[in-house]
């Protein structure tokens, strides 16, 4: 090879190696220009700041569906699990979004929990967040549902219990019209008459009694309040029941326990219990009521050797309206509010109601109050 040739492969070889550093350079300079591209997935300035301080669940989602962002209460209700969102109805309204560009707001119910069988109620929003992000907002609505299912039940329950007794009245009332000239029948129809109407004044009186526990969280005028006059008063109330069924009421030695309190309502609360106890009782058996304290706490039990209650309706005897045998305790005249009353007593008061029970062998309700002290003077707001 002469020397001008050599020169020519070399000067080539040169541009061919400069030309190809060149590419390289330029190629590497645009890859390093999208990956800084896909590592800025920054969301815009302040989103994180509001997420933090949202009550709501919150979520932030790229392109690809992948969650940037999660506010703790996202997390909390299980929508959020892995950077992705855990039911499909979220997806479906994120990505209808993105298709659209509108934003949506609609109420969600989806299951949570290990057995997937508690139902969240939620109102979601989903809207755009910039160019390429995509916004999610999660209200929990759970126990505004909850409240309105009880209010509807409450309602739809009180209807049904008054229309028996009413319907009892009207019905009595056309036999008396059409029995004027029997007085045997018109004075058996006017005693039935007289038990319709001690129903609904028992209802009614309850229904009003329940609704001012539940509107108020603490007692208005909180006073001391001697135990044993309250036992004292409340047996007094049931003796003729008891006598008229041969039930003694056993009570045990004083207690001197004080609590702080509404006297009236903790009357109505062990008139209940003790009332129950008659009820579900046999002829001729035995009902304690004793007081006992321990570590600050007041405990007032009635027990029974009644027909008890079964496991699986031991909680359940505390709702309103709940019975665990309604054709008994509709003939023994029961509203299905008593315990309920109850148990709104004892929490007013800063305590609670308890129950023990086996059927066939009967039943202990046990009040607790805490003890009077100035330390429950404080919290139930007595004036000193
Ligand atoms: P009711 O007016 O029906 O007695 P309560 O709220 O007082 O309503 O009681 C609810 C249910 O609890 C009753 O229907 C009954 O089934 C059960 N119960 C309450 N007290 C007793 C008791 N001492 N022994 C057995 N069952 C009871």
């Amino acid at each position: 090879m002469d020397p001008a040739t050599l020169e020519l492969l070399w000067l080539v070889s040169g541009i061919v190696v400069g030309s190809a550093i060149v590419v390289l350079i330029m190629l590497a300079a645009r890859r390093g220009q999208q990956a800084a591209e896909v590592v800025n997935t920054a969301v815009p300035d302040g989103v994180d700041q509001v997420l933090d301080a949202l009550e709501s669940a919150g979520a932030v989602l790229d392109p690809s569906n992948t969650v940037v962002k999660a506010s703790p209460g996202a997390l909390a209700f299980g929508l959020v699990w892995n950077q992705a969102l855990v039911h499909p109805v979220l997806i479906e309204m994120v990505d209808r979004v993105r298709r659209t560009g509108e934003p949506l707001a609609e109420e969600v119910q989806l299951s949570r929990g290990p057995m997937g069988d508690a139902i969240l109620y939620l109102w979601v929003r989903v809207a755009r967040l910039g160019s390429r992000y995509v916004m999610l907002i999660a209200e929990d609505r759970t126990e505004s549902y909850r409240l309105d299912d009880v209010r509807k039940d409450f309602v739809a329950n009180i209807s049904h219990e008054l229309k028996t007794p009413i319907g009892a009245v009207s019905l009595l009332a056309e036999a008396l019209a059409s029995a004027s000239d029997e007085p045997e029948q018109v004075r058996r129809f006017a005693k039935r008459l007289t038990v319709e109407a001690d129903r609904l004044a028992r209802i009614t009186q309850e229904l009003i009694q329940l609704s001012r526990l539940q509107a108020a969280d603490a007692l208005t005028m909180p006073t001391l309040v001697d135990i044993d006059a309250v036992v004292s008063i409340a047996i007094d109330q049931n003796r003729v029941a008891a006598d008229s069924h041969g039930i003694q009421l056993a009570v045990g030695k004083k207690s001197h326990a004080e609590v702080y309190g509404d006297e009236a309502l903790l009357v109505v609360a062990l008139h209940n219990l003790i009332a129950n106890a008659i009820q579900y009782s046999p002829d001729s058996s035995r009902i304690g009521i004793g007081v006992t304290e321990s570590d600050g706490i007041i405990e007032i039990a009635v027990t029974d050797q009644g027909v008890g209650i079964a496991d699986e309706e031991r909680d359940r005897v505390f709702e309103r309206f709940y019975r665990s045998d309604p054709a008994r305790s509709r003939n023994t005249g029961g509203s299905g509010l008593g315990l309920a009353i109850v148990k709104h007593v004892a929490q007013n008061h800063g305590g609670d109601v308890r129950v023990w029970s086996q059927p066939g062998n009967g039943s202990t309700f046990t009040i607790r109050l805490p003890e009077a002290s100035p330390a429950t003077a404080a919290s139930l707001g007595v004036q000193q």
